[in-house]
């Protein structure tokens, strides 16, 4: 046998060149991947309609990545016990939580798990926290659950609801003198704690058209960390508008042109499924796998999520999946992952630098403005180009103040938000930066 005699420094010497070889391998070889998430969901935590276990159960079935849980106004934390009954009303909501359901629980998880105890004649189980959720269900680079919460607020009658994703304290909603104020008071909370903490954490606007609360007026306003969602699967949140309306789409055109006319950051779309139901699923549930995002990261970490979020490396979706989003100064190139037999419309979609700023106010009978979107022009959010090519090629022809694109598929939805609706995805809006071309003399 031979032996190899290696001094003591040596040895050292050698466990650091391995090591720091073993690293720098991992860093050159880790490429970044597409990792699915949703970042707006609810469970028994506040008025989801199932164990948050149940919840998280699905999308990790669902070969998603991550998983934010944002229950209103609490986190999955300390000590919660609910009422098991018999059976429930099911007109009234959230539904119970019943016997049925228990069982569901237990043949799903084991007898073992609940954690159960009897108060008077009430029988109760325990809500599982996120920490025994993390133990439970998470596996490092398969898949990862995310703190967050819904901050949920009013104004008047208008809800202003905010997600704060990857926090670490509760936030309580900070109130305020319109809707707007209430919007600002409640991103500012997540970026004060986000310094304070100094742990990456966003804040985004949820619904804007849930009872109309949300106008393209408080999101052009808005400072910070500007997201919103573009669509998110409850049935009664009208991502599409209506006659007085402007659906989600037009409302983010209408806030980016005004955005960036008035040199402010660009905003960006989320897809989420804002989730409740998950025993009943079809049109007018609020289930889960409706929308996601698609983020574009190295690192299967709350960070890296949050990250390529900001850096706007991720796209939204209701169906349709993507291979590929190149951006050069001269072209955008979306490359679409091809399913037999389903075609696709690409829009790039935008507005020009020179386009006509005014608007009209909706006035009441005393001539006060009403709480409803502005009337802004039609050159706002323009079809630039269309196309069924896959990929599809935008050029740019430098007029544009930015261009992004939606897709549709000839696919119908599987579970729509909506009767009717094709499966669809979001790209984030890039802005042209080549300068204008000089006037022509
Ligand atoms: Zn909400
Ligand atoms: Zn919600």
């Amino acid at each position: 046998m031979k032996i190899i005699y290696v001094s003591f420094y040596m040895k050292n010497l050698l466990i650091i060149v391995i090591i720091f070889f073993l690293f720098s391998c991992d860093r050159i070889r880790k490429k970044p991947k597409w990792l699915k998430g949703n970042l707006h969901t609810h469970t028994l935590w506040s008025d989801g309609d199932a164990p948050p276990e149940t919840v998280v159960n699905w999308y990790r079935q669902n070969n998603y990545q991550f998983l934010a849980l944002s229950d209103h106004n609490i986190l999955s934390e300390g000590e919660k016990w609910i009422d098991v009954v018999d059976s429930a009303n099911t007109e009234i909501w959230p539904p119970p939580f019943t016997i049925e359901k228990l069982e569901k629980l237990k043949t799903e998880f084991g007898d073992d798990w609940p954690d159960l105890r009897q108060k008077g004649d009430t029988l109760q189980m325990r809500l599982k926290t996120l920490s025994e959720l993390k133990d439970k269900f998470e596996v490092p680079s398969e898949f990862i659950l995310i703190q967050a919460e819904e901050i949920t607020d009013i104004f008047d009658k208008y809800p202003v609801h905010v997600n704060a994703t990857n926090l670490e304290l509760l936030i309580q909603p900070q109130g305020g003198k319109s809707t707007y104020d209430v919007l600002q008071r409640n991103v500012d909370a997540v970026l004060r704690q986000r310094e304070q903490t100094n742990r990456p954490m966003i804040a985004h606007a949820n619904h804007p058209n849930f009872y109309w609360g949300i106008l393209p007026e408080d999101l052009i306003k808005l400072k910070g960390d500007p997201f919103f969602e573009v669509y998110n699967g409850h049935p009664d949140v009208k991502n599409w508008g209506d006659d007085a309306h402007p659906g989600t789409d037009r409302i983010w055109d209408i806030v980016l042109s005004n955005r960036l006319h008035k040199n402010r950051s660009v905003m960006y779309g989320l897809a989420t499924d804002d989730a409740h139901s998950y025993y009943n699923f079809g049109i007018g549930n609020s289930n889960a796998g409706r929308g996601w995002v698609m983020v574009y990261s190295k690192h299967l970490t709350p960070m890296g999520v949050i990250n390529a979020l900001e850096n706007g490396e991720f796209y939204s979706s209701s169906g349709v999946v993507l291979d590929e989003i190149k951006v050069t100064k001269d072209q955008i190139t979306i490359k679409i992952q091809d399913e037999p037999g389903v075609s696709y419309t690409t829009k790039f979609i935008g507005t020009p630098r020179i386009f006509d700023t005014s608007y009209t106010p909706v006035l009441d009978d005393k001539g006060q403005e009403k709480h409803i979107s502005r009337i802004y022009s039609t050159e706002i959010g323009q079809v630039f180009f269309e196309t069924d090519e896959n990929p599809a090629v935008y050029n740019f022809d430098n007029t544009e103040l930015y261009v992004r694109t939606q897709i549709i598929s000839d696919r119908k939805h599987s579970n729509p938000y909506a009767e009717g609706d094709f499966e669809m995805a979001w790209t984030q809006p890039v802005v042209n930066t080549h300068k204008l071309p000089e006037p022509q003399i």
